[in-house]
């Protein structure tokens, strides 16, 4: 393949091959997150010695890797989730994207792969949308979920810096998380004996590593009755996410004034879109305070057990907003009022996000 620009992927060198054998699309009633795939991928390959190649758009197939490749051995690899929707004037528009192409830049920073133009990935990225645009469906509250992966293929198994890379982008069309109308409310475990993320560690970054690890302690929930898990951190206890959510907190607090809290990027935390989107709005509300700090099991537990606890909810892409409605802590289960008080303030930020993603984007899209 030529080498288009050694030091950033260029989508003016993007190369189309457009698939002959195009599938038929899914009812959108029977969509599953993540088993359905358009027709076409978007695959970028890098080099130590060569560079960048030019970008390819291809037929939606397999990957041909070496078997020594680093991202199969040591988990050089690293993805965003972020999705197109077809608003109700029939335009397709990507939420935010600018946020996870600088969020993928530091991860990729992180895991030692090479760097890249981000708004050159985010146009090529656009035009693999564009082409394969029938695959966004139209049917309310569903939209094309967008996979950016990158990976190290370097066919070795030195533990070292992966000398060939991959970019590839995977999409497909995805339902509604929440059948119309309802807003069902998840059970959580919340047990301090498993930790997700950790201070000098990696959990601030979209790394597959820190996604694997989490599925026996998921099952584990299953196990005891809840449908998510609560993660933990510390001999404090702190509250950090909720499964693969940011974690917000709606709030009487101490000084008996509303608040809403979240817990800072400190490291530990996924830096969510959705999470900035309604930190965002709600201080352009300016209706209530509005605070990143941590917070320990026990300040939350009290503030329970006070009836301080408006509404508990988790945050991202694939939902928006989720609320929560119970806690399993050390064996025993503490409901949280979330459904009972609306929940207001969460339908709220559901209806002005999903009102920007399908009617007027353009507020505060990037
Ligand atoms: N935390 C974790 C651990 C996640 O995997 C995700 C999903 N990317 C989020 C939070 C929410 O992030 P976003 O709003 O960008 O989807």
């Amino acid at each position: 393949l030529r080498v288009a620009c050694p030091s950033t992927p260029q989508a003016a060198d993007l190369v189309i091959e457009r698939n002959t054998a195009c599938k038929p699309k899914p009812d959108p009633s029977t969509l599953v997150f993540g088993k359905q795939f358009s027709d076409h991928m978007l695959t970028i390959n890098w080099s130590e010695k060569g560079g960048w190649e030019a970008p390819q758009i291809k037929p939606f197939q397999n990957l041909s890797l070496h078997p020594a490749s680093s991202a199969l051995h040591y988990s050089i690899e690293l993805f965003e989730g972020m999705k197109a929707f077809r608003g109700v004037d029939n335009h397709v528009r990507l939420f935010r994207p600018m946020l996870n192409m600088e969020r993928m830049h530091r991860s990729a920073d992180r895991s030692c792969l090479p760097l890249f133009d981000k708004d050159e990935l985010l146009e090529c990225i656009r035009k693999l949308v564009e082409v394969d645009q029938e695959w966004v469906p139209s049917s309310q509250d569903t939209s094309l979920y967008i996979r950016p992966t990158f990976i190290g293929i370097e066919p070795s198994l030195g533990v070292s810096r992966a000398g060939h890379a991959m970019i590839f982008v995977i999409i497909g069309p995805v339902g509604p998380y929440f059948a119309t109308g309802s807003f069902n409310p998840v059970s959580l475990l919340a047990d301090p004996s498993f930790v997700r993320a950790w201070q000098g560690g990696v959990g601030a970054y979209k790394m597959g590593g820190n996604y694997g690890p989490t599925i026996a302690v998921q099952n584990e929930a299953v196990k005891r009755g809840c449908q998510q898990v609560l993660w933990l951190y510390g001999e404090q206890e702190e509250i950090t996410e909720v499964g693969t959510m940011n974690l917000f907190i709606y709030w009487t607090n101490d000084k008996g004034e509303r608040e809403l809290f979240t817990p800072p990027l400190d490291g530990m935390i996924l830096p969510g879109v959705t999470r900035q989107s309604l930190l965002d709005l709600a201080r352009t509300w300016g209706e209530f305070k509005v605070t990143e700090r941590t917070m320990s099991m026990k300040e939350l537990l009290g503030a329970l057990d006070a009836g301080r606890v408006l509404e508990v909810f988790g945050a991202g892409t694939a939902c928006v907003v989720c609320p929560v409605g119970s806690l399993l802590y050390r064996g025993k289960t503490y409901q949280i009022p979330t459904m009972q008080n609306g929940p207001d303030l969460a339908k709220r930020f559901h209806k002005e996000l999903t009102d920007i993603q399908f009617h007027y984007f353009c507020l505060i899209n990037d």
